[in-house]
């Protein structure tokens, strides 16, 4: 009885360590030769950090990320829209965390190779494609140099990510990602953090923003710490940008100009686009949700299964639960067919409402309907939006992304040990 997976990301990772913990062999084929700590900020909301907790990560994730303690949409005019407290502070009984997403897959790396052996994980090693039998599914993987190698298991789990090769397989004639419109320039740059020195904020509207967020904890001599910052434009659809790609570099002189003249006394915008060592370019893309994520021994997790707009922070905290309730439906059904099914049954109806939700802007909807009610011009949000209305909205975002504070805290463990 093996469990494959195809894709050594943070959804691959997590249901390696899942099914070590349930004692269920497992290998991870990975398609790029050497692991790097890849990409920009994340954020880890309270469900998914409860799951990592439940597999022993408590103290490696304290050591790469930081406790969020705010959410927060201001105006271009630099007045609050909207704050709210995050993780510990709001009542959540596990804390959420904003951590760099490169160092997170490392960490989750390092621990498949303590626990599992340096076995476990096969990198430069590609997906190519599957066949699933009635009692057993064959995956065909091509190493750099164009080798085959035929793995055989009795599951297949696809998380290879946005350009899913299992899911192209599975949905032949998808077609790429859709893209919408929002450009995302991401970056990383040293300096004070603002605000609770823990804050997410967004400034701007829904077609111009700017988001910061420190991902490390304050060096104690400087004061410094690592912000992780994503300026965004939205475009006509006419427009082309290629393929998305995580790790296209660009310069700042893209998009500098456009967000030249954003300085308050409390947040330089220009200054932090200016000293951020790399860039990178990725227009916003998600796909269409899907009928099913199961071709008899195979399913997809993560964003193969549900690649959607990064708007909730909540993309790789989806991986992670994906993962483990996958790993409660061996425990129930065991390892097959049945709990790729059991898995789907679970997850896929409210993840194909999330992406749509996240399509139409998710939590950060609420700054269009300030656009609507007054253009984003406006001394005391109060009289924009009554409070309660704003509470409504974002439990309801909670709700569907599925940590909502009293329905998490009550909940029990996804695996019961
Ligand atoms: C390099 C990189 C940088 C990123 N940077 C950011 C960021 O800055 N901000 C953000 O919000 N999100 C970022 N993401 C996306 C984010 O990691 C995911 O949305 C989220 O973590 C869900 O994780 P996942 O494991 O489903 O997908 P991913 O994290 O994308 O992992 C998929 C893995 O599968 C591997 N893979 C792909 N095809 C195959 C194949 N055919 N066979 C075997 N392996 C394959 C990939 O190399 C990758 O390691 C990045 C993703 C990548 C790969």
């Amino acid at each position: 009885m093996t469990v494959i997976v195809a894709g050594g990301g943070i959804a691959g990772m997590t249901m390696a360590l899942t099914c070590h913990q349930l004692g269920i062999p497992v290998v991870v084929h990975e398609s790029v030769q050497k692991l790097e700590p890849l990409g920009a900020g994340i954020n880890i909301q309270p469900n998914a950090v409860r799951e990592l907790f439940d597999l022993g990560l408590h103290d490696q994730l304290d050591h790469i990320g930081i406790e969020a303690k705010e959410w927060a949409l201001v105006g271009r005019n630099g007045n609050d829209v909207w704050a709210e407290p995050r993780g510990l502070d709001a009542g959540y009984l596990w804390p959420q965390y904003s951590v760099h997403r490169g160092q997170l897959q490392m960490m989750l790396y390092e621990e498949v190779l303590q626990r599992l052996g340096s076995g476990a994980v096969i990198t430069g090693s590609r997906l190519d494609h599957y066949q699933s039998h009635d009692d057993a599914i064959e995956a065909t993987f091509v190493n750099q140099s164009g080798e085959e190698l035929l793995e055989e298991g009795t599951v297949l789990i696809g998380a290879d990510g946005l350009h899913s090769a299992v899911r192209a397989q599975m949905h032949p004639h998808e077609g790429p990602p859709i893209w919408g419109g929002p450009v995302m320039w991401r970056g990383t740059t040293e300096a004070v953090p603002i605000r609770t020195g823990a804050s997410f904020v967004l400034v701007g509207k829904l077609e111009q923003r700017f988001v910061c967020y420190p991902i490390s904890k304050p060096d104690p001599g400087t004061g410094l710490a690592t912000i992780n910052w994503i300026a965004e434009l939205t475009y006509d659809t006419s427009q082309h940008w290629g393929q998305s790609d995580w790790n296209k570099q660009v310069p700042t002189s893209k998009f500098l100009n456009e967000f030249e003249d954003w300085s308050f006394d409390w947040l330089d915008v220009p200054e932090l686009i200016r000293k951020a060592s790399v860039v990178y370019e990725y227009p916003m893309v998600d796909r269409d949700p899907l009928d099913t994520w199961v071709d008899g021994r195979c399913a997809l997790i993560g964003d193969a299964a549900h690649v959607m707009y990064p708007v909730g922070s909540n993309g790789a905290s989806q991986a992670i639960v994906d993962a483990r309730v996958l790993g409660a439906a061996f425990v129930e059904a065991g390892v097959g067919a049945d709990a790729l099914k059991t898995y789907e049954s679970q997850m896929l109806a409210d993840m194909n409402q999330l992406v749509l939700r996240n399509r139409g802007a998710g939590p950060i909807g609420i700054l269009g309907l300030v656009e609507e009610r007054c253009g984003g011009v406006f001394d005391d949000i109060e009289d924009v939006i009554p409070r309660n209305e704003i509470e409504e909205y974002m439990s309801a975002y909670k709700m569907a992304a599925g940590f909502a504070v009293d329905a998490l805290n009550n909940a029990p463990p996804t695996i019961k040990r």
